[in-house]
C-alpha cells in the first residue's frame, strides 16, 4: 500500500486480499447468522413443546386433585415443572384467577428481577409484572372436568438462556470466522503474492529499467498467463534492445568502416578531455586524410574507393593499441586517439606507424593501390582545452601537412593560426580581385626551339595585392578552386586574353597563339560554351588559342570530360596536356583523350643534358609525342644546355626563363611590335635580354 499527497492508494495484493476478505467475512457471517437463526427458532420450538406437553398432561391430571382440595397433590403436579430446564413458573389458577398451586424458579435471573420489582411474593403481581417480557413464552392450558371449569393452568418458560446462548454462539462462530478468514485472506495472499504480484513487480522493475535503457530479462517461473506475459515481456525487450542498439549504430558508428563517426569522436574526446584533466595526462588527436582520395575514386570507380577507405579504417585500428580510438569523421578523413601519451617522441611514432600502415601497397579490385595520408596533430592540453579548438587545429595542421606534400604528418603551432588567418584574409581579398582591378594578364613567349621564332605565349596570372605586393598564382589559384572562387577569375581570365587577342589583331600585331590555363573546377560548367560565346564576340580564331589543361581535369568523372572535349574539339581550339609526367597515368589518358600538345614539365627539364634519368624521360616522351603526332613544349628551360639538348632531340616548342619570363602586356606589345618591324625572324638571345630588360 501506497501513499500519495492526494490519499491512498492500494496495491493490487491490498485489492484482492481485501475484495476476498471482504466476500468471505460475507459469505460466512450470511451463514452463521442464519444457521444460528434456524438452531434457535428450533430450539425455541422444542421448549414451546415440551412445555406443551407437560401444561397438557398437568392440567389432565390435576381435575381430581382440585375436586378432592388435595393441595399436596396439586404442589406436586406444579412442582414437576423444576425438572424442566427454562421454565420458570407453573401456576394452577382457580377459575376466578386465584393461584391454586404454583412452582416458581426465583433463582432464575429475570424471576429474581421481576420479584425484586414487585417487592412481594405475590404470584398474581409477579404474573402481572411478566405479562409484557419478550423473553418469556407464556403457554396456558384450560382445566376442565365434565364440561365444567376448574380453572386454568399457566406455564412460563424463559428464552433468556436460549438468547444468551444465541449470543455466545454467535461470538465464538464469530471469532471462529474470523479467525478462518484471515487465516484464508493470508492463504490467498500468499499464494497470489508468489503467483501474480511478485512476477507482476519483477516486471514492473524491469519496465522501469527498460525505460532507462537497461535490458534485463524477468524469469519466467510458470507456464499460465504470468509466464506468457514474462515471455512475451523479454520478447519485446530484447526487439527494443536490438533496435536501440541499432538505432545507436546507426547514430555513432559509421556504416562502411564500422568505426565510430564524427558524432562518437566527438564525445570520446570529451571524455578523454575531463579523464586527462582529472588524472593530469595529456593526450594527441591525429586527423587523417587520405592524399587524392578522389582521384581513386575517380578513376577506379566508388567501389574501390570505398574498398580503399574500410581497408584504411582496419588497418589504422589494427596499428593502435586497445586504449586508442579511431574514428572516421566523414569522406577520407579519419581520427585518432591517443590518451595517456607521455611525449612528443611517443606521438611521432604514433604518426609513423599510422603513415606506414596506410601506404603500404594493397590489393582493390585486382589493381594495385598506394594510398598516402597527411596527418595533423594536436596535443591536449598544449594545443587547446575544449573539443572545437582541438578539432579547429588538428584541421589546420592536416592542411599543412597536405601542403607539404604527401604522406606527412604535422604537429599544430600557433604560427599555423596565424597563416590559417592569412589565407582566410587572401580568400576575403580574393572576392574583390577581379573588381577592384587587381589582376593582371601577364605573358610568356613561346618560340620554335629550332629556329627560335616566336609562335605565341602562355597567358600567367598575376594579383597584385595592395598589402602583401605581387601574390604567386601557384599559391592563390589553388585556394580560388578549393572555394570556387576560380569559375569567376577564370572566366575573366578566358575575357580578357580574348579581349587581349582581339585589340592586338585590330592594331595589325600578330600574337601568335595564347595558350590559357584551365582549372578543373571551370572545365565542369558547360565550359565550351561560354568559350565559343566570347570568340565570337572578340571574332577570335580557333587558332588562336590554346586551353593548357592537366591530368586533374581529366581524372574528373563526375562528368563527362570526353563529352567536353569534344564541344571543345568543335570549336576548333588546341588543346594542350599540363605538366606532363607529373600526374598518375597519363599514358592511358594519351590514348582516351586528342591532345595537340604536350607540355613537359619543368622538373624533368630542369636535369638536362646531365641527369640520366631526365635525359631517358624526356626522350622517351619525345618519341612518344611523335608516335602520336603531338607537338611538344619544353617548360622552364633556363639554360643553353637545356635548349641545345631539346633542339638536338626534335622538341617542337620551347618556353622559359631562358628566352624570356613572363611579362606584362605593354612589354609584351612592346616585343610583337618590334617583331612586327623586323624583317628577319629575332633571334632568341637578343629578343630574350630585351623582353627581360624591358619587363624589368
Ligand atoms: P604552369 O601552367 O605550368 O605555368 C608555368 C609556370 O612556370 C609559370 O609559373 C611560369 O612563370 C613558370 N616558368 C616558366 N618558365 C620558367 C623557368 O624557366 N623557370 C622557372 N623556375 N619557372 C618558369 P607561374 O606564373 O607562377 O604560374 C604557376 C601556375 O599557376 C601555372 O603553372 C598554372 O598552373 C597556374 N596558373 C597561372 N595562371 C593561371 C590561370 O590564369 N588560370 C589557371 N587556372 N591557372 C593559372
Ligand atoms: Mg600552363
Ligand atoms: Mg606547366
Amino acid at each position: 500500500m501506497r501513499t500519495r499527497g492526494y490519499g491512498i492508494r492500494l496495491g493490487l495484493g491490498a485489492k484482492f486480499t481485501l475484495a476476498v476478505l471482504t466476500i468471505l467475512a460475507g459469505t460466512m457471517a450470511a451463514n452463521t447468522l442464519y444457521s444460528l437463526h434456524i438452531s434457535t427458532a428450533f430450539h425455541e420450538k422444542q421448549l414451546v413443546e415440551r412445555g406443551n406437553a407437560l401444561g397438557r398432561l398437568i392440567s389432565l391430571v390435576s381435575p381430581e386433585a382440585i375436586l378432592g382440595f388435595d393441595f399436596v397433590q396439586l404442589n406436586d403436579y406444579t412442582h414437576q415443572l423444576s425438572s424442566q430446564r427454562d421454565v420458570v413458573y407453573g401456576v394452577i389458577l382457580s377459575p376466578e384467577g386465584l393461584p391454586l398451586s404454583s412452582y416458581v424458579d426465583d433463582s432464575d435471573p429475570l424471576i429474581k428481577q421481576r420479584l425484586e420489582g414487585v417487592q412481594s411474593n405475590d404470584i398474581a403481581k409477579l404474573l402481572q409484572a411478566l405479562d409484557d417480557d419478550f423473553e418469556l413464552i407464556r403457554l396456558q392450558f384450560p382445566i376442565v372436568h365434565n364440561e365444567v371449569s376448574l380453572g386454568r393452568f399457566l406455564v412460563g418458560i424463559s428464552t433468556q438462556t436460549l438468547h444468551s446462548e444465541y449470543r455466545r454462539q454467535l461470538l465464538t462462530q464469530s471469532l471462529a470466522l474470523a479467525a478462518i478468514v484471515l487465516f484464508l485472506s493470508a492463504a490467498i495472499h500468499v499464494v497470489f503474492r508468489f503467483n501474480v504480484l511478485s512476477p507482476i513487480q519483477a516486471l514492473i522493475a524491469a519496465s522501469r529499467q527498460l525505460g532507462r535503457g537497461q535490458y534485463t530479462t524477468v524469469e519466467v517461473k510458470s507456464t499460465d498467463e504470468m509466464g506468457l506475459l514474462a515471455q512475451a515481456f523479454n520478447a519485446m525487450a530484447e526487439e527494443v534492445r536490438q533496435e536501440q542498439a541499432k538505432l545507436h549504430r546507426q547514430a555513432n558508428f559509421d556504416t562502411l568502416t564500422g568505426l565510430p563517426n564524427r558524432l562518437m569522436a566527438l564525445d570520446r574526446i570529451d571524455h578523454a578531455i575531463n579523464r586527462a584533466k582529472r588524472t593530469h595526462q595529456r593526450f594527441a588527436l591525429f586527423f587523417i586524410d587520405l592524399d587524392n582520395f578522389k582521384s581513386v575514386n575517380d578513376s577506379m570507380g566508388h567501389a574501390v574507393g570505398d574498398e580503399l577507405l574500410a581497408a584504411t579504417g582496419a588497418r589504422v585500428q589494427a596499428t593502435l593499441r586497445d586504449a586508442d580510438t579511431v574514428a572516421r569523421l566523414g569522406g577520407d578523413e579519419f581520427l585518432v586517439l591517443a590518451p595517456d601519451v607521455v611525449n612528443e617522441v611517443q606521438v611521432e611514432e604514433i604518426a609513423e606507424r599510422l603513415i606506414r600502415a596506410i601506404s603500404e601497397p594493397q590489393d582493390l579490385h585486382g589493381r594495385k593501390v598506394v594510398a598516402r595520408c597527411s596527418i595533423g596533430i594536436v596535443l591536449f592540453p598544449d594545443n587547446g582545452d575544449c573539443v572545437e579548438m582541438l578539432m579547429a587545429n588538428a584541421d589546420n595542421a592536416m592542411y599543412q601537412a597536405k601542403a607539404t606534400g604527401q604522406g606527412s604528418a604535422i604537429f599544430f603551432t600557433d604560427e599555423m593560426n596565424t597563416r590559417l588567418r592569412e589565407r582566410m584574409q587572401m580568400e576575403q581579398d580574393l572576392n574583390l580581385a577581379v573588381e577592384l582591378g587587381q589582376l593582371e594578364l601577364h605573358f610568356q613567349p613561346i618560340f620554335d626551339t629550332a629556329g627560335q621564332h616566336h609562335r605565341g605565349a602562355e597567358v600567367l596570372l598575376r594579383w597584385h595585392h595592395p598589402e602583401w605586393g605581387d601574390i604567386s598564382p601557384s599559391v592563390f589559384i589553388p585556394l580560388a578552386e578549393a572555394t570556387g572562387q576560380i569559375v569567376a577569375i577564370g572566366d575573366w581570365v578566358l575575357e580578357q586574353t580574348c579581349r587581349r587577342w582581339s585589340a592586338w589583331h585590330n592594331a595589325g600585331i600578330d600574337p601568335g597563339f595564347l595558350a590559357i590555363n584551365i582549372s578543373r573546377i571551370q572545365f565542369r560548367r558547360r565550359f565550351s560554351r561560354r568559350l565559343a560565346e566570347l570568340m565570337s564576340l572578340y571574332s577570335v580564331p580557333p587558332q588562336a588559342l590554346e586551353l593548357e589543361i592537366t591530368e586533374s581535369v581529366l581524372l574528373d568523372d563526375h562528368y563527362d570530360v570526353g563529352e567536353e572535349l569534344k564541344g571543345l574539339r568543335a570549336v576548333g581550339v588546341k588543346l594542350s596536356l599540363d605538366d606532363f609526367g607529373t600526374g598518375y597515368s597519363s599514358l592511358s589518358y594519351l590514348k582516351r583523350f586528342r591532345f595537340d600538345v604536350l607540355k613537359i614539365d619543368r622538373s624533368f627539364i630542369a636535369g638536362l643534358p646531365d641527369s640520366p634519368e631526365d635525359v631517358l624521360l624526356v626522350k622517351a616522351i619525345l618519341a612518344l609525342a611523335k608516335g602520336l603526332d603531338l607537338k611538344v613544349v619544353a617548360e622552364g628551360v633556363e639554360t643553353y644546355g637545356q635548349l641545345s639538348f631539346l633542339t638536338n632531340h626534335g622538341c617542337d616548342l620551347t618556353q622559359g626563363y631562358l628566352l624570356s619570363r613572363p611579362v606584362n602586356h605593354e612589354v609584351y606589345s612592346t616585343y610583337l611590335n618590334s617583331l612586327k618591324a623586323e624583317v628577319e625572324p629575332r633571334r632568341l638571345v637578343r629578343s630574350e635580354r630585351r623582353i627581360v630588360n624591358a619587363g624589368g
